[in-house]
């Protein structure tokens, strides 16, 4: 008989149902991405991003709870797109877990070659941090994309979003960081789902403020909030392909348009003239014809958009390959709209800097605020750092285990990790911390729609570099290493590593923690001076990353 779904959530406090902290860390973290706070469709074991799953079936799930439970500290357990094919004996500096998601050869990476394959049950899409276990809650893309709103704010609007309207679309795991952000930067916005049941729930998690009846409605609230400088969000249930379109013709004064739809997937993107209700059965039945409707829309979403850029909006593709689906249902403007990366947020990749996370595997509140404080504590003069964490103290509902995410970079991980390491050994918390990141990140990524747009060499698709990042991770100590394709934007599209550690309180563990988050953000780093860009030069003179081609 297989196994179906039931409800998961994972173990808390000291006792180990694992036989050490580095193999319960794994376990608890693949339950926690299932937690139904956390995950966006529990029972299909989908955790966010159109399919991003944990675990391929849940007789691949069950497999490997019962084999994380017995794994040694000298064994190595083997995941292939979400089942666990093998165990080895390895040694206790290596992984406990290694993972691959989603991979295919280059010229069979496609959607539909993908899904016959899944069909056949042979593999499973990974998303970024939901085959890897370390995704957190929308929690985990709110300090990217607060960070990026914020660099909106310092490049067009003197430093806040106060004042102005933002308009964007997608209310789901990722997209619905997206009305807080904004808010959190000072301004307004408009989120568009067709999914109303998606607005309620970031209403209940309070990433959103309010859901409105209306266009109209929504309308009049947040032009009322960018007249008085109020920060407000409002969701509204729609079609973006419809609304922004009729936006544009309206004439509204909007300010910044980005879109968080799930449109890297054209299955997970709704075509005008399709039912929400007949979605999923119109998916399953005719994938085809769906993808061509989905692409039509898009055009015309991204028409929109294009019409907003003419007439002066920031506008900016946030990761999720709509202008390329838009080029291919025939729109041939949509890569007028620049990606995000290379607008705002490659000179901090340069630096190694990306979103370093953690979460309190005691379950805890107060443990993540003693890491808070420990965090603020170690960067004393970074005042937009100070600013982030008391503003998610303030707003993020904790989802699943409680857990934080801030930027750092090379020379400041490591040093966090440690201190982590030091509170669980001396009792400050009370249980070891996972340490982790998201595979968006300075050196772990090849995607040239997104984090590996425009290089200043032109290396957009070289994919190298990933598969070296992951290499290192796991010859540098980290507890499970993983190795994805097709994250973010879609199959064909990106390849992409991720390492998460264990801070249990050892000296083993400090000894791994110093070695992985530093080598790991030392990869942002190389990979920036490789590339060309001159800050990345100074950041590896400055801490002393070695570059053979400059040595000599
Ligand atoms: P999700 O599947 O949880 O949510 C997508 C939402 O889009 C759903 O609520 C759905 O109802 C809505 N939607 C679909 N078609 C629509 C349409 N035509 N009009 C309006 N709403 C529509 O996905 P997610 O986790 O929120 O991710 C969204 C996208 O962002 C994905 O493509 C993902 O790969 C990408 N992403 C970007 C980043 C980044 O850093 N910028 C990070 C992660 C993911």
């Amino acid at each position: 008989m297989t196994a179906g779904p039931r409800p998961v959530r994972a173990p808390r406090g000291t006792t180990l149902t694992a036989r050490s902290w580095q193999t319960e860390a794994p376990l608890r973290m693949l339950m926690n991405n299932l937690d139904p706070e956390v995950a966006e469709r529990p029972d299909d074991l989908v955790v966010y991003g159109g399919t991003g799953r944990a675990a391929r079936s849940w007789d691949a799930y069950d497999a490997i709870v019962r084999t994380l439970t017995t794994l040694g500290d000298d064994e190595t357990l083997l995941v292939q797109s979400g089942k666990p094919v093998g165990v080895l004996t390895t040694h206790e500096w290596a992984p406990r877990v290694l993972i691959a998601n989603s991979n295919l050869v280059g010229d069979w990476a496609t959607w539909p070659e993908f899904r016959r394959l899944e069909h056949l049950g042979l593999t499973m899409y990974g998303q970024m941090t939901a085959g890897s276990w370390i995704y957190i809650g929308t929690q985990g893309i709110l300090q990217g994309t607060y960070e990026t709103l914020a660099a909106v704010a310092a490049q067009r609007f003197g430093g806040t979003l106060a004042g102005t309207l933002t308009v964007t679309g997608g209310c789901g795991g990722m997209g619905g960081a997206q009305p807080l952000a904004v808010t959190l930067n000072g301004g307004a916005c408009l989120i568009v789902d067709v999914d109303g049941s998606r607005l309620a729930r970031r209403v209940h998690d309070r990433y959103l403020d309010r859901v409105a009846g209306s266009l109209d409605e929504a309308l009049s609230l947040v032009l009322a909030a960018k007249r008085s400088r109020t920060a407000l969000s409002v969701g509204v249930v729609g079609n973006c392909a419809e609304v922004l379109p009729a936006l544009l013709r309206r004439g509204v004064a909007v300010d910044v348009v980005t879109d968080q739809t799930s449109a890297h997937d054209p299955l997970a993107y709704l075509p005008v003239g399709v039912a929400l209700d007949e979605w999923a059965d119109y998916a399953a039945a005719k994938p085809d014809e769906l993808t061509d409707r989905a692409r039509e829309s898009m055009a015309r979403h991204v028409e929109a958009m294009v019409g907003f850029l003419d007439a002066g909006a920031e506008v900016f593709d946030y990761g999720n390959s709509i202008r390329d689906e838009a080029r291919r249902g025939g729109y041939d403007r949509a890569f007028d709209v620049p990606g995000f990366v290379p607008a705002y947020i490659r000179p901090l990749f340069a630096e190694g800097k990306g979103p370093f996370r953690w979460a309190a595997l005691s379950g805890d509140p107060r443990d993540i605020a003693t890491t808070d404080a420990a965090v603020l504590d170690l960067f004393p003069d970074d005042d937009h750092l100070h600013r982030w964490i008391r503003a998610a103290q303030e707003r993020v509902a904790f989802q699943g285990l409680p857990a934080r995410i801030c930027w750092l970079g090379h020379g400041e991980r490591d040093r966090a990790g440690l201190r982590f390491n030091e509170l669980v050994a001396s009792g400050g918390v009370a249980a070891p911390v996972v340490i982790g990141r998201d595979h968006l990140d300075a050196g772990s990524v090849a995607s040239p729609y997104r984090e590996t747009e425009a290089m200043a060499d032109g290396s957009d698709a070289i994919a190298d570099w990933p598969l070296l990042n992951a290499l290192v991770a796991a010859s540098s100590g980290a507890t499970w290493v993983s190795l994805h394709h097709g994250g973010g934007v879609g199959m064909g599209r990106s390849i992409h590593a991720g390492q998460v550690s264990v801070a249990d309180g050892t000296d083993l563990a400090a000894r791994k923690l110093a070695r992985v988050l530093s080598n790991d953000p030392a990869m942002g780093v190389l990979r920036h001076v490789d590339a060309g860009y001159a800050r990345a030069d100074e950041v590896a003179d400055a801490h002393g990353i070695r570059v053979p081609m400059r040595e000599g």
